[in-house]
C-alpha cells in the first residue's frame, strides 16, 4: 500500500496518541498541526493527500479550493456533525468526505444526563464550597427528577439512549422528530409529541439534532417563552441551536430555571484552549458564565476512552481504504 501523508488539524495530545496507536501497524505518516484548518492555514498541509479535520475546522468552499489546488482528494472528520464542511463544494471540488457518525452516543448521552444532575443538584457550586469548608447548604435546593418530564428534541443515536437514561431515572419523557421511531418509543415508554407540546410541558429540554438551516435558533425568544417557567436546558449537540442574547434575556428574567451547555455558538476558538491568563473577548459567554444556574463544559462531551479509539479505529481505516482505492466503511461517506 501507497504510504498516506494526512494532516491532522486542530491536534491535541489525546487526538495524537489515539491516531499513533491506531495506525501502529499501517503504513501512515502524519503531520499534526495544533491549529485549525482555514484559508490561510492550508499551506501548512506541505505536501499532504488527505487531511483530517475537527467540529470547529473550517471546510468552507475557499479552503476546500485552497486544499484542492494542492492535491488534497479527501477530507476525513474525525466526529459526528458535519456543519464544519461545505459539502456541496468538496463534491464540486471532487474532494472525498467522511465521517465518525457513531462513535460512542454513550459518551454524549451519559455527559448530557452528568449537566444535568451536577447542574440541578449544584455540585459545583457544592464542590467549590466545602473545598473552601464551607458545609453551609444554603442555595443549593435542587428538584427530584423522578417523576418530572423531560423532552428530548431529536431521538436519533445520542438522542435516544439520553431518553433511556431519563426513564431510568423515572422521569416522563416526550420526544419531538421529523423521523420518529415509534417501536423504540413504544419499548421505552417515550411518548412523540410536537416541538411547541414538547417545550410547553418539559421541565426538562435536551437538545438532540444537528446544527441545519432548520435546526438553527430552534430555541430563541418565540420557543422559549412556550416554556414553563423554572425550565432546565441542556445543550450538547450544537452551539446555534440556541440564540445566545434571546437565552441571557430569559436568564435574567428568571423564566429559565438552569443552562447546561457543552457547545457555544461562538465556542471556536475559545473552546478547547487555555485562555486562562487572558481577556475573554466574547462578552455573551462572559455573562453566560456569571449566572449561577448556567453550567459550561468546552466540548467534551464526546471525551471518554471509547470513545477516541473508536474515532482513531474509524479515521485510520477509512485513510488506509483511501490509500489502497478501497470503499469507505458504510455509513462514513459524506461526499
Ligand atoms: P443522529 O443523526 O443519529 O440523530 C439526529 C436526530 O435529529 C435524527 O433522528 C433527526 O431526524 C433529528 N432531527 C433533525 N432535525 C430535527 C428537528 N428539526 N427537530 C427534531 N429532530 C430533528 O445524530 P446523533 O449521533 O444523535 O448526534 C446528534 C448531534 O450531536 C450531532 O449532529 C452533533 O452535532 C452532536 N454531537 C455532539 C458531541 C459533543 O461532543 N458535544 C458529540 C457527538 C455529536
Amino acid at each position: 500500500m501507497p504510504k498516506l501523508k494526512t494532516a491532522v488539524f486542530d491536534t491535541k495530545p489525546y487526538d495524537r496518541e489515539t491516531l499513533e496507536r491506531a495506525s501502529a501497524n499501517c503504513e501512515m505518516e502524519w503531520r499534526f498541526l495544533p491549529f485549525r484548518l482555514s484559508e490561510e492555514t492550508v499551506g501548512a498541509i506541505r505536501g499532504a493527500q488527505a487531511v483530517c479535520i475537527f467540529v470547529n475546522d473550517h471546510a468552507d468552499r475557499a479552503s476546500l479550493s485552497a486544499l484542492a489546488s494542492l492535491g488534497v482528494r479527501y477530507v476525513a472528520l474525525r466526529c459526528a456533525g458535519f456543519n464544519c464542511i461545505d459539502l456541496a463544494a468538496a463534491k464540486e471540488l471532487g474532494i472525498a468526505a467522511t465521517r465518525v457518525p457513531a462513535y460512542s452516543p454513550n459518551a454524549v448521552a451519559e455527559h448530557a444526563v452528568a449537566l444535568l444532575l451536577a447542574l440541578n443538584r449544584k455540585i459545583p457550586r457544592a464542590y467549590i464550597r466545602v473545598r473552601d469548608m464551607n458545609f453551609s447548604l444554603n442555595g443549593l435546593v435542587g428538584f427530584d427528577l423522578c417523576g418530572k418530564t423531560a423532552g428530548i428534541v431529536g431521538t436519533g443515536k445520542i438522542g435516544r439512549i439520553t431518553a433511556q437514561i431519563l426513564r431510568g431515572i423515572g422521569m416522563r419523557v416526550l420526544a419531538c422528530d421529523p423521523f420518529p421511531a415509534p417501536e423504540w418509543a413504544q419499548q421505552y415508554g417515550v411518548e412523540y409529541v410536537g416541538l411547541e407540546t414538547l417545550m410547553r410541558q418539559s421541565h426538562v429540554i435536551s437538545l438532540h439534532t444537528p446544527l441545519t438551516k432548520e435546526t438553527r435558533y430552534l430555541i430563541r425568544g418565540e420557543t422559549l417563552r412556550w416554556m414553563r417557567p423554572g425550565v432546565v436546558l441542556i445543550n450538547v449537540s450544537r452551539g446555534a441551536l440556541i440564540h445566545t442574547k434571546d437565552l441571557i434575556e430569559a436568564l435574567k428574567s428568571g423564566h429559565v430555571g438552569g443552562v447546561a451547555l457543552d457547545v457555544y455558538e461562538e465556542e471556536e476558538g475559545v473552546f478547547f484552549e487555555d485562555l486562562s491568563g487572558e481577556i475573554l473577548q466574547d462578552d455573551a459567554l462572559a455573562r453566560l458564565l456569571t449566572f449561577p444556574n448556567v453550567l459550561i463544559t468546552a466540548h467534551q462531551a464526546f471525551l471518554t476512552h471509547e470513545a477516541l479509539e473508536e474515532i482513531s479505529r474509524v479515521t485510520v481505516e477509512n485513510l488506509v481504504n483511501f490509500a489502497s482505492g478501497k470503499p469507505f466503511l458504510a455509513g462514513t461517506v459524506l461526499a
